[in-house]
């Protein structure tokens, strides 16, 4: 049985895993990048964390398996009659049953401004972006920013602002940077910060956010921003350094192709029981329209449920319906403290930090052998080899080019 797999996310990378264990089965992977991103560490890599934590080389993690074959190519088309995608390298990809998992894009509303001049952390060249501002200011001004404001209180804007405060101020301590005020913001359109969580965590989450000097303003709309500016409620907060984490809508991939996927109101596609939107085509884990959609945990449940049920149609065995699984959430704010949900179970500090290291490892031993998982695990605790300086700049000569 022959099934092409487009993206390799959560979903993608998962479902491939989980149809190569029968080896009948043979998986074209067609991905736009050649990694696995872990994006749950991507606020820990945006504040100076091992990149290894969150990038896995898709060739590590298909190693052994001969049965799964990757392309690297974007898809643009689908022809769903002729049964055929096409790649914006104008390859065109015959195929028999299709499975898409292409995640989602990110949206700025039409804020002016926004596009132009934020930063975001949702891919390497991003990171790099922000910490090349941030080390530029350290090299051409001798300080840092005076406001660093991080646009959305949802889970990564507050994992991010969490993190920020410790990792400004070692790069302070080690630059010797001139004394000012430096703050980190966190600006929230909702009346509270984690908006979907239970109001108890949005407090608590708030309160340490305080407690490690974190500015949080909810209730609380952008309206524009500028090169130098950023105005908010109506009043203008002085800052070069904007983080937008706020804001995804779905792979414009389905609303091009209106002729095959039905989209819900949130933009997602519809899909019956068996998540299929089209003949012979899947659409699994944020691109779905199911109840728990927009989270790691669900796209591996989806991808494991369409994987077993493609095994079992190969087997000639009648296929299941889909149930969806409430996801736990374990959201770190700064070390060695995160707030832990699960239905009506919650807790929080230190306890919910230790839940969410062993849920990492859990996330990485879903896509990675156990041995290899350890690898991405551990360098959560490594700092990033450009954790105070640009790569390949040694201390003395960053210090020397400052004081040029
Ligand atoms: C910063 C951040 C932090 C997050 N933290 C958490 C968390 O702590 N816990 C949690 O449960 N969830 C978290 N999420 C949400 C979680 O990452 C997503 O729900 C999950 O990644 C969805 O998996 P997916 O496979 O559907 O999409 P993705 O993981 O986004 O994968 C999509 C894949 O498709 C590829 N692709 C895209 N377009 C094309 C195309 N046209 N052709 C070919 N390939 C394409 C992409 O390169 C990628 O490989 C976070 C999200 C972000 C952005």
């Amino acid at each position: 049985m022959n099934i092409t797999i487009v993206g390799s996310g959560f979903a993608g990378v998962k479902a491939a895993l989980e149809l190569a264990r029968d080896s009948h089965m043979h998986v074209h992977v067609i991905t736009d990048k050649p990694d696995f991103q872990y994006y749950p560490s991507l606020y820990s890599s945006a504040t100076g964390h091992s990149h290894l934590e969150s990038w896995v080389p898709l060739g590590e993690i298909f190693a052994s398996y001969d049965n799964i074959h990757v392309t690297l190519d974007t898809i643009v088309g689908i022809d769903a009659e002729k049964k055929q995608l096409l790649g914006v390298t104008e390859t065109r990809y015959d195929y028999e049953t299709l499975i898409i998992g292409v995640g989602t894009v990110t949206t700025y509303f039409g804020i002016p401004g926004i596009d132009q001049y934020s930063y975001g952390i949702k891919s390497a060249d991003q990171i790099y972006q922000l910490k090349h501002r941030i080390y530029k200011d350290i090299a051409e001004e001798g300080k840092l920013d005076r406001n660093y404001v991080v646009i959305g209180g949802g889970p990564t804007g507050v994992e991010l602002a969490g993190a920020l405060g410790t990792y400004l101020n070692d790069l302070a301590k080690f630059h010797n940077l001139r004394s000012h005020r430096t703050r980190v913001r966190l600006i929230e359109a909702a009346p509270r910060v984690l908006p979907r969580s239970h109001e108890t965590t949005s407090r608590k989450v708030q309160k340490r956010l305080e407690n490690l000097g974190v500015e949080v303003q909810v209730g609380c709309m952008v309206q524009e921003e500028t090169a130098d500016s950023i105005i908010a409620g109506g009043r203008p907060i002085a800052s070069h350094t904007v983080i937008w984490t706020s804001g995804v809508m779905n792979n414009p991939l389905f609303a091009a192709h209106p002729g095959i996927f039905e989209l819900a109101k949130n933009g997602r596609v519809i899909v019956d029981k068996h998540m299929k939107a089209h003949k012979d085509i899947y659409v699994i884990g944020d691109n779905a329209a199911t109840p728990f959609t927009g989270l790691a945990q669900t796209a591996l449940h989806d991808a494991k449920f369409v994987a077993g049920n493609l095994r079992r149609k190969r087997r000639g065995q009648s296929m299941k319906a889909y149930t969806a699984v409430a996801p736990a959430s374990a959201i770190p704010v700064g070390d060695r403290w995160a707030a832990f949900e699960y239905k009506k179970l919650r807790f929080y500090s230190w306890p919910a930090a230790i839940i969410r290291r062993v849920a990492d490892f859990v996330g990485y031993s879903d896509i990675l052998p156990i041995g290899q998982a350890i690898r991405p695990w551990v360098a959560a605790t490594i700092k990033e080899e450009d954790y105070f300086t640009p790569s390949g700049v040694t201390p003395a000569r960053y210090a020397r080019k400052r004081r040029r």
